[in-house]
């Protein structure tokens, strides 16, 4: 037969192959024309036959034009940094779609003219948040509070608590977000106790604005005192609260995390929050307060760099008006259903226990709070096979256990983790 490589297809022939073909349309020449390529390669290097080079390119095409894999959340995180935080509801996920196609996002279809762009996502904010004269939207909290300093701020002080000078994660502190917009900060206080003597003895005339930062990731417990958003009101500068969560009102299991009418009722000017952490919605920026604050923000030029894409409000939208998004159905899940659940998952898996465990709300707010639930455990062992598998499952590993903690796994995806989890004990 002569030197195999000789017998190695061409390129085109490959191409050509009907299941390649159909690869193509979905994925693209590049994506297919890469394991091709990688195929032929191996053939010729001798670890395949030149026979198989079809089979193995399919064998490993992606399923998807993208790199991102769908993650099954039994991590017990609800909103959980590393895997994207909040997931979009089933609504806001076929609102992503319309979106994605050509659509009415700065058009007015009855006269053919320019309208407002987003005016349905933030009317259903406002209609959310009747406390905000008005209300706006940007790319993400980050955002908003860097258009409040560059708007209110620019040049002058911005007065802090010193317990308030958070890192949020992965090195980001909104000082120096803040300071990057040309403002400084005045701290106030020490880092466990701050009084409102503290804040009103260092107003002037270069105060821009008053910031409250709820701590959303850490707690000071002790010898401690903070000065709530009621009387910072009293002082004779903007208040700006940074909520964090997103919470748009009061949320019976926490108590105590701050929420957005709550915020602009004791007397906030400004509210920023996050859309993708308690809120259950798309990557987004909140602001909500003052109609005159909102419009000047608004009108900034830098408001241009910070706006959301046509996707962000059409899911943001779609979460405000549209049914539970998941972050909030695992915030209220009942513990005797997901016992119920995880008993139904155990009984079909040969070596699989049910236990109590506690899960978190996460980096998105309500450091420390526990909330009781129930998880599968399986050995460790089963930890990496399961990320690494199709779905790919994320639990935690605890006490030489991996935990399946089902607070945060959407109900429908109870088969597809019985598949995962059965594939790795057998
Ligand atoms: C999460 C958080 C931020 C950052 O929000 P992004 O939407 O990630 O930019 C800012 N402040 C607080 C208090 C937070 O909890």
């Amino acid at each position: 037969m002569g030197d195999p490589r000789r017998r190695v297809p061409r390129t085109d022939v490959l191409l050509a192959h009907p299941r390649l073909a159909e690869a193509e349309r979905v994925l693209g020449r590049a994506l297919v024309k890469a394991v091709v390529t990688d195929a032929q390669d191996r053939a010729r290097a001798g670890e395949i036959e030149p026979e198989q080079v079809a089979e193995h390119a399919i064998a490993a095409l992606p399923t998807a034009a993208t790199t991102l894999r769908p993650v099954v959340n039994a991590t017990g995180v609800v909103v959980h940094t590393n895997l994207g935080r909040a997931p979009l509801s089933r609504a806001a996920l076929d609102a992503v779609v319309t979106a994605g196609r050509a659509t009415d996002v700065e058009f007015d279809l009855a006269t053919g003219r320019r309208a407002r762009r987003g005016r349905g996502a933030m009317a259903a904010l406002a209609d959310a948040v009747p406390a905000a004269g008005g209300v706006h939207v940007v790319n993400n909290n980050a955002a908003a509070l860097l258009l409040c300093a560059l708007t209110l701020a620019p040049g002058r002080e911005i007065v802090i608590s010193r317990g308030e000078l958070v890192e949020i994660g992965d090195g980001f502190r909104i000082p120096e977000l803040l300071e990057s917009a040309g403002a400084r900060l005045r701290e106030v206080g020490t880092t466990n106790r701050t009084s409102l003597r503290d804040y009103s003895s260092a107003l002037g005339p270069d105060t821009g604005f008053v910031l409250k930062v709820h701590p959303s990731n850490f707690q000071v417990t002790g010898f401690t005192a903070d000065v709530p958003i009621r009387e910072l009101a009293t002082l004779d500068v903007p208040v700006v609260a940074d909520i964090g969560s997103g919470l748009l009102a009061p949320h019976p299991v926490l108590p105590d995390e701050p929420d957005a009418t709550t915020a602009l009722r004791d007397g906030a000017d400004l509210v920023t929050a996050s859309g993708d952490k308690l809120l259950g919605g798309p990557q987004a920026g909140l602001l909500l307060g003052s109609a005159d604050l909102v419009e000047k923000l608004r009108r900034h030029p830098a408001a241009r760099a910070l706006r959301v894409d046509k996707l962000t409000l059409a899911a943001l939208e779609a979460t405000l008006r549209g049914p539970e998004p998941p972050v909030a159905r695992a915030l209220g899940a009942d513990v005797a259903e997901l016992r119920r659940r995880a008993e139904a998952l155990a009984a079909r898996v040969p070596g699989a226990e049910v236990v109590a465990c506690a899960a978190a709300v996460g980096g998105g707010g309500a450091p420390g709070v526990e909330l009781p639930s129930v998880a599968v455990s399986l050995p460790e062992s089963c930890a990496e096979p399961l990320r690494s598998g199709s779905p790919a499952v994320v639990g935690r590993v605890e006490r030489g256990r991996c935990l399946l903690d089902l607070r945060t796994v959407d109900p429908a995806d109870d088969e597809l983790l019985l598949a995962a989890v059965r594939a790795c004990m057998s």
